[in-house]
């Protein structure tokens, strides 16, 4: 199996070995660079799989790194950000990026961000429209052919709408999405930008799926951002 190289681009040393230590021990190929220039010289020469990317650089803003990246190539690219920045946040995943991560954050957080990204860049490439496996967590199974939601084997009865969010969580499963993005991507493009009804359905898909919905296990708030269902537990 070829390794994925990781791309860091982070002027802080210290988290750029912590994080090139945990990846070289997980059979990633690690990449480095300390500043914007240097970052976008290796993307150009190199193609990374993914690229981490800080986004407070000596040189330049990270967001100008987006957005030059996603001019030529849809490689996955996760910020690394602070932890109250949630503007920061979603104007970055608004210029392209495909999630984040928060700082500080732990070895399994990292592992599962990049995994999550990894696996659905590659879906889209590989997956037909037609045929999509689906989505398993514990005792959730999620069935796109079936439009079917199961919970210990009792069927979920949902509304159309609230399938199209939970379907649209799983299938970026892992991964935050905005709330400007299921609004969108639910509603369409004309969709209303207030986020009331958003909320709404989510509060009756909680009451629906989750055993105390103030304590979710299964599709998690991002403060000021969106939603991010839990992993996909699939290879
Ligand atoms: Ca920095």
């Amino acid at each position: 199996m070829p390794k994925f190289t990781v791309l860091i681009i982070e002027d802080e040393k210290n988290i750029q070995t912590f994080m090139g230590k945990v990846l070289k021990r997980h059979e990633y190929r690690v990449l480095c660079a300390d500043t914007g220039t240097q970052g976008l010289e290796i993307i150009r020469s190199q193609c990374p799989d993914i690229i981490l990317l800080d986004l407070g650089l000596p040189d330049m803003d990270g967001g100008r790194i987006i957005q030059e990246v996603r001019t030529w190539t849809s490689t996955p690219i996760i910020v690394i950000s602070a932890r109250t920045a949630e503007h920061e946040k979603v104007s970055s995943l608004d210029l392209g990026a495909d999630d984040y991560i928060t700082k500080p954050f732990g070895t399994s957080e990292l592992l599962a961000r990049i995994r999550a990204s990894l696996r659905h860049s590659n879906r889209l490439h590989t997956d037909s429209a037609l045929y999509i496996r689906p989505y398993r967590h514990g005792e959730m199974t999620l069935d796109f052919s079936k439009r079917l939601l199961t919970i210990k084997d009792a069927v979920i009865h949902l509304t159309p709408i609230e399938y199209k969010i939970v379907a649209y969580l799983a299938q970026n499963s892992g991964k935050v999405i905005t709330y400007a993005s299921i609004l969108s991507n639910v509603w369409g493009p004309y969709a209303d930008s207030d986020n009331k009804i958003l909320r709404v359905n989510m509060a009756n898909i909680r009451r629906k799926i989750e055993e105390d919905p103030a304590q979710p296990k299964y599709i998690f708030t991002e403060v000021g951002v969106g939603y991010r269902m839990v992993e996909d537990e699939d290879e």
